[in-house]
């Protein structure tokens, strides 16, 4: 039976190898310190078995591989505003006012935003993707 003052098959976190203990400190029966028999450092108690597991996780611990660096995020998954815009009457693209009327899927050229495209009409307003920003844009004010 091991007791205070004993010795004790442990895990010796300084030798990384089950190395006879001095037994320091139990609870319940239990060794809680121990000091290494071969370097004499004093920690707690690692049962042979409870060491093997540690040691497992430890290897499996450390990332498979350093991450992949930025270069995904630079591209949107999303459709490219050309693709959008490519199947689109851009030879009829008109200059943007809010005295005319759009209808879907006409090319606007905005003299702020640039070309865009009509993705939506309502109510006085109309919806005109461009580039950078989808705006809701008066129209029909003639
Ligand atoms: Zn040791």
């Amino acid at each position: 039976m091991v007791k205070v003052g004993g010795e004790v098959d442990a895990f010796c976190t300084k030798c990384q190898l089950t190395l006879a203990h001095t037994v320091h400190a139990m609870v319940s029966e239990r060794p809680v310190k121990v000091e290494c028999n071969t370097c004499h450092a004093v920690h707690r108690y690692k049962g042979p078995i409870g060491a093997a597991k540690a040691a497992a996780k430890a290897a499996h611990g450390r990332p498979a591989s350093a991450r992949a660096n930025g270069t995904a995020r630079e591209r949107p998954a999303a459709v490219s505003f050309e693709e959008l815009l490519g199947g689109r009457n851009v030879a009829a693209a008109q200059p943007y006012s809010p005295k005319k009327t759009f209808a879907m899927d006409e090319v606007v050229d905005h003299p702020m935003f640039g070309r865009g495209f009509v993705s939506g009409v309502r109510d006085g307003k109309v919806e005109i993707t461009f580039r950078s920003d989808v705006k809701i844009l008066v129209h029909g004010r003639g």
